[in-house]
Parts: structure tokens; C-alpha cells; sequence
């Protein structure tokens, strides 16, 4: 299905009636979701609440598999749709379909519903690449021959033909002959062809393939250096996804990450995730300043005792909507607003287990995590309020020297190692086994340093 497809003078109906006869697209989320054919009054009254005032010339209307199949779409919903265009002047829709589905039989019911109607009707076809090995492991259920069939039909009877092909798909080998070879193909058979980048969605077999490193997908700029000399042909149109999300991962493939190490430091789902904050994230508009915060044990992060005290002190400041939080810990660099969706609250980072070599691990990943993320991302001035002795501070002022950016501690450092040693010493004479790391981690909610804390952002924040 085509969910880029979205103009000012067209409109877009996106609905979800039937499950897709086929559903076995490797890229694909929607086509497997279990879903029922919706009922004719239900149809009804979307179409026509969707269709209300509308003023357009044409109507892309997609349901998650094919207009076609009447276990999705009923002859009655279909005769709807045609009335209903009709009714609102509608002089062009597009449905979508796959090559199975397009029978002779069925195209002349078609064809008579709406030959008084005056309505062009174009069928979009999902052949995705032009090469059978290829649709074969990409598990499109479909041969150029049967995609050749369909469109010869389509065309005998008057239809019009859209092609859809999907850029950067796993198995082509050169991404760029193979989108060249789909698109000479595509033009041949079809009045129009979308091309679009292909992103991996969660409960998608492309996501697993991300998981294990086996496939990436292109960011906007690859996108566009590989189809740019495609961007002045009227007879295609391309898309480099307005749906691209965070990545979801389905039920049975979350479970708690807990340990040390490696493992858990550069683990396929913080990859992935690492991945999409640094090549597809946007940074949410209003935020202008970036203040880099540790993690904590507890989960989420602004449950823990530390974070609740630190949000306390910031909600205080004029420019707290500007504030941008960022949490820096093994599973990466995590704005706020993901610090819920798993697994930035379903792992633990056994810390009293680090060793020198797990520590000199640790500033080296999330220096490079750093690194990617600020120089995909600008700020207008980048704050973090850390311990100054610990390695993801360390990591952090690496990542800024490296890049040329101007990083400001709130961090008192002579208040930090003054109330460091007198915790210490306190410990020591009580002969409490407290670890010392406990200690200094409650040092950064200690009053004097919140407050120096906010006497630099209030400085600075401007
Ligand atoms: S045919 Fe379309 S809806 Fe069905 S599985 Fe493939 S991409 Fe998904």
C-alpha cells in the first residue's frame, strides 16, 4: 500500500477494511494486521463524512491491499465510492491493487458501473522492482509476467496504470541500477510511477533484517542523490516517506536487556534506535537548547529520584518549553520524549560491575553516539548537568571538542569535589558500605548544586 501519496488539489483516504489476501511483503506491517472487512454502513458513513465539502479533482484511495478483492472491498462498497465520486465531481481515482486480482470478468462489472459516471479510474500496482530474484526474496507473491498480465488487462479495458517501486530494497545488489532498471520497466507499462524509499516499520520482517545489521535504510539525503535525476520526469513521482516513525518492536521481540558490556552497550535494538535519532529524528520544533542529563536505574528516567528533582528546579525557568532533555546512558542518546517506548525502560546497566575495560568501552560508543547525534542536530547552545567525573560526561566533552561545540557544565566543579569528599569522608567514619558511586550520584540533587545549577541556565538561556 501507498500511504505517501498526499497533495493539496487530491485527497488521500487511507482505510482499513479486510486483511490483505496476501500479506507476506517483507517491508510490510499493514498487509499482516488481522483485520475485518468493515461493514457496508460503517464504509458509508466514512466515505461520506471523508468526501463531506470536499472541492477535489482527485481521490487516491487506498485500503491496505487490493480494491479488488471482495474479501476487502465489496461490490456495494465499491458502487458506493463510484456514487459518492461522482456526487462530489471527482474526475480521477486511484485505487490500488495486486495482479491476481485483476480478472476480466471483473474489470467489465467496472467498466459498466462507471461508464456514466465520468470518472477515471487508474489501478496502482505494488510491482516494487523489476527483477524476479529479487521479488522472489522480497516475498511479493508476484512475477513480472503475472505484473505484465494485469497491466495488459488493465489497459485493454481502458484503465489507467500507476506503478509503485520502492528504492533500497534488500537483495538488489546496486541500489541504483536496480531502481534504473524498475523505472525504464515501470514507464514502459504505466501512465504514472511512485517511487518510494523503503523504510523498515516495526512487525516487519525488513525490521529484523535492520535488527541484525543485514539491511539499512537511505536518510533523506541518500534518498535524493539516488533518484535526483528522476525528479523532473512528470510521469514520476517520489517519496521519501512522511510516515517514517521510531522503531516499534513488535510484543515477542521486547524483552529486558540487563547486563553489562558489549552486549549491552552496542546491542542490535539500541542500534537501531541510535540509528533513527541520528539519520530520521527531528528534534521537536520549540526546542532550542539542548541539557544532557545521565540516566538512572529506575525506569523511566523522570521516576527516579534524581531525574524528579532535577525536572523540579528546570519546570521553574521562563525557558523550560525550550529546553530539549537528552539522557545519555548505554542504550544511547534518548530524548525525553522516548524515555517510555521500549527498551529505554525495560533495561539495567549493572554499573557496579564496570571494569576499566567496559569503561573505556563505554566513553568510546557514546562519544561516536554523541558525535552523530549533535551533528545531526543543532542547538543554539548545548548545557548537560553530569557528574564531571563520569563516563558519560567524558563521552560528552569529547563528542563537543571533536565537533567544535561550545559545551556548558552546570556543574559547579570545586562544589562537586568538595561535597564528593566530605560524603566520603562521612562514609568512611560511619563505617557505612554504601559504594562510594551511590554517594556521588545523590551529589547532583543536592541543593547547592541544583541551585548552581540554575543559576548558569538562567545566565545563559537567552
Ligand atoms: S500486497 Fe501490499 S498490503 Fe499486501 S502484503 Fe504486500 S505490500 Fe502489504
Amino acid at each position: 500500500m501507498d500511504a505517501s501519496d498526499k497533495k493539496s488539489s487530491e485527497k488521500v483516504i487511507i482505510l482499513e477494511s479486510g486483511k490483505c489476501s496476501w500479506g507476506k511483503c517483507i517491508f510490510c506491517s499493514f498487509g499482516k494486521k488481522e483485520c475485518q472487512r468493515m461493514a457496508l454502513e460503517e464504509f458509508k458513513e466514512r466515505i461520506s463524512r471523508e468526501l463531506g465539502n470536499c472541492n477535489i479533482r482527485t481521490l487516491k484511495f487506498f485500503n491496505s491491499g487490493s480494491f479488488l478483492d471482495e474479501a476487502q472491498i465489496s461490490g456495494e462498497m465499491r458502487r458506493y465510492l463510484f456514487s459518492k465520486c461522482k456526487e462530489s465531481g471527482i474526475g480521477s481515482l486511484i485505487v490500488e491493487c495486486r495482479s491476481e486480482h485483476v480478472t476480466e470478468k471483473r474489470l467489465r462489472e467496472i467498466r459498466d458501473e462507471i461508464a456514466s459516471i465520468g470518472l477515471k479510474l487508474t489501478f496502482a500496482i505494488g510491482l516494487e522492482v523489476a527483477d524476479n530474484e529479487v521479488l522472489r526474496k522480497i516475498q511479493k507473491g508476484m512475477t513480472l509476467a503475472q505484473y505484465e498480465r494485469a497491466v495488459n488487462e488493465l489497459q485493454k479495458q481502458g484503465f489507467g496504470v500507476r506503478t509503485y517501486l520502492m528504492a533500497n530494497l534488500p537483495f538488489v545488489g546496486n541500489v541504483k541500477k536496480s531502481l534504473d532498471t524498475s523505472v525504464k520497466y515501470a514507464l514502459k507499462h504505466s501512465d504514472s510511477v511512485a517511487i518510494i524509499n523503503a523504510f523498515a516499520y516495526g512487525f516487519s520482517p525488513l525490521f529484523e533484517m535492520w535488527l541484525r545489521s543485514d539491511w539499512h535504510p537511505l536518510d533523506k539525503k541518500e534518498f535524493e542523490m539516488l533518484v535526483k535525476e528522476y525528479r523532473k520526469n512528470k510521469k514520476i513521482n517520489i517519496y521519501f516517506d512522511d510516515y517514517i516513525t521510531y522503531p516499534k518492536f513488535p510484543p515477542e521481540l521486547q524483552k529486558k536487556l540487563v547486563g553489562i558490556g558489549k552486549e549491552y552497550l552496542l546491542h542490535p535494538y539500541f542500534n537501531v534506535w541510535q540509528e533513527y535519532i541520528s539519520r530520521f529524528y527531528e528534534i521537536p520544533q520549540s526546542k532550542k537548547f539542548v541539557l544532557f542529563l545521565p540516566c538512572s536505574f529506575r525506569k523511566p528516567y523522570s521516576a527516579s529520584r534524581t531525574h524528579r528533582e532535577i525536572l523540579k528546579r528546570l519546570v521553574e525557568l521562563r525557558q523550560y518549553p525550550l529546553i530539549h532533555q537528552v539522557m545519555l546512558s548505554n542504550a544511547g542518546v534518548i530524548p525525553r520524549e522516548f524515555e517510555n517506548k521500549y527498551p529505554f525502560a525495560h533495561y539495567d546497566w549493572q554499573e557496579w560491575l564496570e571494569t576499566p575495560q567496559i569503561k573505556k568501552e563505554y566513553i568510546e560508543a557514546t562519544q561516536n553516539r554523541i558525535e552523530a547525534y549533535l551533528a545531526a542536530h543543532k542547538y543554539s547552545a548545548v548545557f548537560s548537568y553530569m557528574k564531571p567525573t563520569s563516563e558519560s560526561f567524558a563521552a560528552l566533552k569529547g563528542a563537543c571538542a571533536k565537533l567544535k561545540i561550545k559545551l556548558v557544565s552546570c556543574v559547579d566543579g570545586a562544589l562537586y569535589s568538595e561535597l564528593k569528599d566530605k560524603e566520603a569522608g562521612l562514609i568512611k567514619r560511619a563505617g557505612d558500605d554504601r559504594d562510594e558511586r551511590d554517594a556521588h550520584e545523590n551529589l547532583l540533587i543536592n541543593r547547592k548544586m541544583l541551585d548552581g545549577m540554575m543559576d548558569v541556565l538562567r545566565k545563559r538561556l537567552c
